[in-house]
């Protein structure tokens, strides 16, 4: 994850050595700062953490971004431009704390209701985020990484990420697939 211009450090010099040291996926919050993040590195995965704005699918896939879909509307846009075109890969963002951005308990529903949102495009990976990981015996992680596990066994089969830094050092149960070290 190198939001924020790589936390201070420089977007460049960060991605530069991340990409050098074999990391290949990256995170940011802004499609600004993934356009930046293009222009450093043609080949990596980028993920765009505040999901897709209003009118911007075709700039997403113009420069090979993919989006965090965190409402029942982005998805609907996203699969809309991709019938249009062709099956672009994008994440689902769940929220598995209480008032973080993502798609809540009754999107997931609807979700595992409606098989047919899924189709015309790629779902490349399902991920949450942790709001507490950083105080490692708050009752919040295990929380949300017991709702995490339950969105899932409602949800297609896909890859899956669910911690930051903090939740890396919770332990293997919180490492899915992939994890998001910032
Ligand atoms: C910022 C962020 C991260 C990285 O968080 P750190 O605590 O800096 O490791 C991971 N995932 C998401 C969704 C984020 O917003």
């Amino acid at each position: 994850v190198v939001k924020a211009d790589g936390y201070g450090l420089g977007l460049a010099e960060t991605a530069t050595a991340l990409s050098q040291s074999g990391c290949s996926v990256f995170f940011v919050a802004q499609t600004n700062e993934a356009l930046a993040l293009r222009a450093l590195l043609p080949e990596a995965i980028i993920y765009v953490l505040n999901g897709l704005p209003e009118g911007a699918a075709a700039d997403f896939t113009a420069h090979g971004l993919r989006p965090c879909l965190i409402s029942m509307a982005q998805i609907a846009q996203w699969q809309a431009h991709c019938q249009a075109t062709k099956a672009h890969p994008a994440c689902l963002f769940i929220d598995s704390g209480f008032n973080r951005l993502g798609l809540g308990e009754t999107d997931i529903a609807d979700l595992a209701g409606s098989p047919g949102l899924f189709e015309g495009w790629e779902l490349a990976l399902i991920a949450s985020h942790l709001a507490c990981a950083d105080t490692p015996e708050h009752p919040m992680n295990a929380a949300q990484l017991e709702r995490f596990r339950h969105a899932l066994t409602q949800l297609p089969a896909a890859p899956t990420s669910l911690a930051n830094s903090g939740g890396i050092m919770l332990g293997a149960a919180y490492h899915f697939d992939m994890v998001r070290p910032g």
